[in-house]
């Protein structure tokens, strides 16, 4: 006998990402492994059964055609956060073999195949509903006798969540008999930034030395330009790590200040693009693919959320905690919170699937 049974709807759950607020209390954060178990790190172990399922790849398809950055880059830049999310829950090349990155004209959602879509530019195809919500931002500024002072209300510039599943199964055994992916982890990013490459961020790069910047460069370039392995990516991503890289602030932000500043204006208000690396937004996002949730917020109890005596900083008077998957500063690697994190999501996931295949 077969049941057909749908996983809780909280998999169709957008998780919108703002800018920082208030204090930061968790070192991470994620969904129960019952509830992404078509994220990446199930979808592995779903491949690698027996269960009877008609993909046998996790294909993730990167739409092509932005007005941002190149499609190669955006593809590759894709594989980075993949390959860095996916070596940090102690994956290897043997798992990466079930992984297809491929570039499409179009990559529609709620499809019958295992898979993750990631969309620049979200918003510029008319009727995509919710997805085209993106808010724009606003700079304001005010002066007062030689004091002035200016602030950004931005509004949300990325979204991620993990995909969803159906199966049927075996009433007897609570064993899975076959699968149906409905629909699939997604990564999107507003329409209303100006985004740029991570080639674009290291060349512009503060915190690095010139020898530091030429070899990281020739590093990416080498690697937009060719087929690269598992661990070519993962040896990049070290790179950031070791350098402990930090996206530039909004640049758009610091220019129209420094113009305020220098005019004779009283207020400043207006709509405005903020410009934005995009690398560091999409290793949080592919985070949300991967079922991590916000390490900064309060989770519902039946979430996984730990808080231990992790990394902290200062910030502006406020502390932090040093991860990607808090609002603070703009990690391009995955930090120790992070590892953590996805390392406690494999778990979970693996002990939950273990039971149903
Ligand atoms: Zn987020």
């Amino acid at each position: 006998m077969k049941l057909l049974h749908f996983l809780p709807l909280i998999t169709a759950f957008f998780v919108s990402c703002n800018p920082p607020e208030g204090d930061y209390e968790l070192d991470y954060a994620h969904v129960p492994g019952a509830n992404a178990s078509l994220s990446p790190l199930g979808g592995i172990k779903v491949l690698q059964s027996d269960v009877k399922f008609d993909q046998d790849l996790y294909s993730v398809c990167v739409r092509g055609g932005n007005r941002f950055i190149s499609d190669k880059n955006l593809l590759l830049e894709t594989e980075l956060a993949y390959a860095a999310w996916l070596s940090a829950a102690g994956h290897t090349e043997r798992e990466w073999e079930l992984f297809s990155f491929e570039l499409a004209d179009d990559c529609p959602d709620n499809q019958e195949y295992l898979g993750a879509v990631v969309l620049l530019d979200e918003g510029l195809d008319a009727g995509s509903g919710e997805l085209n919500s993106f808010p724009e931002s606003r700079i304001v500024c005010q002066r007062s006798g030689y004091s002035y002072s200016c602030s950004a209300q931005s509004g949300t510039v990325g979204l991620g969540r993990w995909g969803g599943a159906g199966y049927s199964y075996n009433p007897r055994t609570g064993k899975w008999i076959a699968i149906t992916s409905y629909n699939q982890a997604r990564a999107t990013f507003s329409q209303n930034i100006d985004w740029y490459s991570l080639a674009e961020h290291l060349t512009g790069n503060e915190q690095l030395s010139q020898a530091d910047k030429d070899d990281i460069i020739a590093s990416y370039e080498a690697l937009s330009d060719s087929a690269k392995s598992f661990d070519e990516l993962v040896e990049f991503n070290k790179k950031l790590a070791n350098k402990k890289i930090i996206s530039a602030k909004d640049k758009e932000f610091s220019r129209l200040f420094g113009e305020f500043q220098r005019s004779n204006n009283a207020n400043l208000n207006k709509v405005y693009k903020p410009k934005l690396g995009l690398f560091h937004v999409l290793l949080h996002e592919v985070g949300h693919n991967f079922g991590m949730l916000h390490a900064h917020e309060t989770q519902p109890p039946s979430f996984i959320s730990v808080e231990t005596d992790g990394l902290k900083v200062k910030i502006d008077g406020r502390t932090q905690y040093v991860a990607t998957m808090a609002y603070g500063e703009s990690y391009m690697y995955l930090t120790a919170d992070d590892i953590a994190g996805v390392k406690s999501m494999r778990k979970d996931t693996e002990e939950y699937l273990a039971s149903k295949l």
